[in-house]
């Protein structure tokens, strides 16, 4: 069973749309970590779909979940 980001939510778009089509009224994949709703082919990612996996193809999470353990920051070894 695939796993799913921690980050991901789903919401209703609600007051944010205006059109008062029925689609709009469907929860929607809402990321914790960018703060927004993710396009369909990202919610793809974040739920682990067709062998995609979020803390492999996702920037997001990445930069939310920091460097793993062990990896030296950008610019640490000095000279
Ligand atoms: S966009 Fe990335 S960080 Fe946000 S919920 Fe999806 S996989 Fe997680």
């Amino acid at each position: 069973m695939p796993d799913v980001c921690p980050y991901l939510e789903y919401r209703q778009l609600g007051d944010e749309t205006q059109s008062g089509d029925a689609t709009d009224s469907r929860p929607r994949a809402y990321c914790n970590a960018a703060e927004e709703f993710v396009q369909a082919m990202r919610a793809d990612v974040c739920n682990d779909r067709y062998g995609l996996d979020h803390e492999a193809d996702c920037e997001i999470f990445r930069e939310a979940a920091g460097p793993p353990e062990g990896v030296e920051g950008e610019g640490a070894g000095g000279d």
